[in-house]
């Protein structure tokens, strides 16, 4: 793939933004392009996106070679289906057919979460020791996640598995989750859920709120970590970036007083090494992963 010329066009769906780039196989971007998502007509607005971006590519960058989309799951593979819990407007949605048909290249689907652990993986300048047996969790309006295990990202039956977003963190009166359960991880780490629960932006929460985040999200990666051999857990997302760093080390003081066992006393809590290009990064790397095998 090294010094491979075409270009992968990028397409991340997410419940609060919409965004489309050209990447390099080394993971350079050229071309970007980003849309609030409507709450209606999803799909007309990321189809003007992408016919926007694919139009804006310079003749140097005119070689498309392939096509990587993320999006909010649950996915349904290997059907290339979307029910994203935030955007009700593209329950039971064929993207991976609709984003082929309107590039004319095979796209690949992934869920946001496998797309940003395979970015960290790929592109994230981690140890490779760590970042082989990783879980990533990016808690933002959505919650979702991804596990790396020996170096390759995890999708399971239907391309869901990875996401601890409904991992059990709280068995008593755990608050209500979009899918229907209680108690899961994603009520309480959400942008979303938080702001309405305390009832003012996230950087002004009481420190009661980010001491039971960062427990919570210990919970749910000591869990993980103990399902999935790992070595290495990255946060990221507008929670983490709210709540500051010290949301950070309540995280790694839950996950090192809940994760016991022999094997995952080097278990490192971190944050995610990709900024705001991580969601477009990780839809290349999509496509470019699945390319290489
Ligand atoms: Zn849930």
């Amino acid at each position: 793939m090294q010094g491979d010329d075409r270009w992968v066009l990028a397409v991340d769906v997410g419940c609060q933004r919409l965004s489309a780039g050209l990447v390099s196989a080394t993971g350079q971007m050229v071309v970007r392009d980003r849309v609030t998502t409507p709450t209606r007509h999803v799909w007309s607005a990321l189809e003007l996106l992408v016919r926007r971006v694919v139009a804006a590519r310079s003749a140097e960058h005119d070689r498309i070679g392939w096509c990587g989309v993320t999006c909010e799951g649950p996915i349904e593979q290997p059907a290339g289906k979307v029910s994203p819990l935030s955007m009700p407007a593209l329950q039971g949605f064929e993207l991976r057919e609709r984003i082929s048909e309107l590039t004319d290249i095979d796209a690949v689907l992934e869920t946001r979460g496998n797309g940003r652990a395979m970015a960290e993986r790929w592109f994230g300048g981690h140890d490779p020791d760590d970042a082989d047996h990783m879980i990533v969790v990016i808690a933002s309006e959505s919650v979702d996640g991804g596990v790396i295990v020996d170096g390759q990202v995890v999708h399971g039956r239907t391309g869901n598995a990875g996401n601890v977003a409904h991992v059990l963190v709280e068995l008593d009166d755990g608050l209500a989750c979009l899918c229907g359960g209680s108690g899961c991880l994603m009520p309480y780490v959400s942008t979303r859920a938080l702001e309405a629960e305390i009832n003012r932006p996230l950087r002004r929460a009481p420190a009661s709120i980010r001491e039971r985040t960062g427990v919570m999200l210990g919970r749910a990666i000591a869990t993980a970590a103990s399902s999935f051999d790992s070595r290495l857990a990255l946060i990221g997302g507008a929670t983490v970036a709210g709540l500051g760093p010290e949301l950070t080390e309540v995280v790694a003081r839950e996950t090192a007083q809940r994760a016991k066992l022999s094997h995952l006393q080097d278990l490192r809590v971190d944050t995610v090494a990709l900024g705001p290009e991580g969601p477009l990064l990780g839809a290349a790397v999509s496509a470019l992963s699945r390319a290489r095998r």
